[in-house]
């Protein structure tokens, strides 16, 4: 039944019919499996809308056209369902991954991240968002009246959780039901791999775009991209600068993501991986890039941070966010009862300052501007 149905899968894809299931039994659906379901839930969850007001690494006031986390999470959703369906994993359950993969991340993107969690240090506590995003997923989206938040399956969940980092089971024992000695299921594993090649890729385009970057920078910065430069002016000598920028964008996207499904076919072929079990028990992840291209995709990377992120045209706004967030963390804290009431009403069971983290962490970028004005003024 669905969407992969017609496909065949590899013997080590994950399938829907052995999945762990869901915490609340629901009958089976007439016409959608499992993982699709999964994804059909999360595409009409209320934290996947909040994405499309969450800033990736561009503001809206720089443009309008630059990726947010919501166009982000798509292009990480394309290029996850290309791989998989190139190593015969399980579509649909990539897909779900993929969809729900940035739900979990704070208002304006890293540095909301990072001050959230620097306050939250404060408290001898953390936050971390693939954890903020499986309490979205089980506790906060509340939708349905047989069960709370959006009862999704244990691969989805445990892929929420696997997906990009290792959890130390002693510092975690709540998470103890995801196993966490074992690997997931390398429908899981490919979503870093997605997601990485997604955003360095987009994020050269948008610096590009932005004129934060211009090519000859990228060329002398970026040795991958000017290698293939090369071939597409030898192609297009009279072409316009933007669109010889395009042509070898689209061919770094696809030398990394072809990279990275030979090396994956090739490495299950050396372990003889054949089933969902071997992979768990690998003790080590099997979807990656290989060694040369990991090393250019990390100078791809180092490059973005000296010159695109560290920008002063992006830094000097992220510093005015980062003191919005500060101050109203700080506001919450110190009134929890200027929260909206049924986050108040948490503060019984939960400490205040964890309360107010999930409260901010679910917002969108103008809805934090929104409230700290309303709260404190400027
Ligand atoms: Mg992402």
């Amino acid at each position: 039944m669905g969407g992969d149905s017609g496909k065949k899968l590899a013997s080590y894809a994950m399938r829907v019919e052995r999945t762990q299931g869901r915490r609340y039994a629901e009958p089976a659906h007439p016409y959608r499996n499992d993982y699709e379901r999964d994804r059909d839930r999360i595409i009409h969850s209320r934290a996947f809308r909040r994405l499309e007001n969450k800033t990736q690494v561009f503001t809206r006031r720089l443009s309008d056209h630059f990726r947010n986390r919501l166009t982000h999470t798509l292009e990480v959703a394309q290029i996850s369902r290309t791989v998989a369906g190139a190593l015969g994993l399980n579509g649909d359950l990539v897909e779900a991954l993929a969809l729900v993969h940035d739900v979990g991340h704070p208002p304006f993107g890293h540095a909301g991240e990072e001050v959230l969690g620097r306050l939250m240090g404060g408290y001898g506590d953390t936050f971390d968002h693939n954890l903020h995003a499986l309490r979205i997923v089980e506790k906060f989206e509340q939708k349905y009246a047989g069960f709370p938040g959006l009862n999704l399956t244990f691969e989805v969940r445990e892929g929420i959780i696997k997906h990009s980092r290792e959890y130390d089971a002693a510092k975690f024992p709540e998470l103890a039901e995801y196993r966490l000695e074992e690997e997931p299921p390398l429908e899981a594993q490919l979503i870093d791999a997605a997601d990485e090649i997604a955003y360095n890729s987009a994020d050269l385009d948008d610096g590009y775009e932005s004129k934060l970057l211009t090519l000859d920078a990228i060329r002398r910065g970026v040795p991958l991209f000017d290698r293939l430069v090369r071939p597409v002016e030898r192609k297009y000598p009279r072409a316009i600068e933007k669109l010889k920028f395009n042509e070898t964008l689209k061919r770094l996207i696809d030398t990394l993501v072809t990279d990275l499904i030979r090396t994956t076919q090739a490495r299950l072929r050396d372990r003889r991986i054949r089933s969902v079990a071997e992979v768990r028990a690998l003790g080590r992840r099997v979807v990656q890039l290989g060694a040369a291209r990991r090393r250019e995709n990390r100078e791809l990377k180092n490059f973005l941070f000296r010159k695109l992120y560290s920008h002063r045209a992006l830094s000097a706004e992220r510093d005015k966010i980062v003191r919005a967030l500060e101050g109203l963390f700080r506001f919450f804290v110190e009134h929890p009862a200027k929260l909206p009431p049924a986050h108040f009403a948490k503060t019984g069971e939960e400490p205040v300052h964890r309360v107010v983290c999930d409260y901010i962490a679910g917002m969108t970028d103008p809805y934090l501007i929104e409230q700290h004005r309303k709260h404190l003024g400027s």
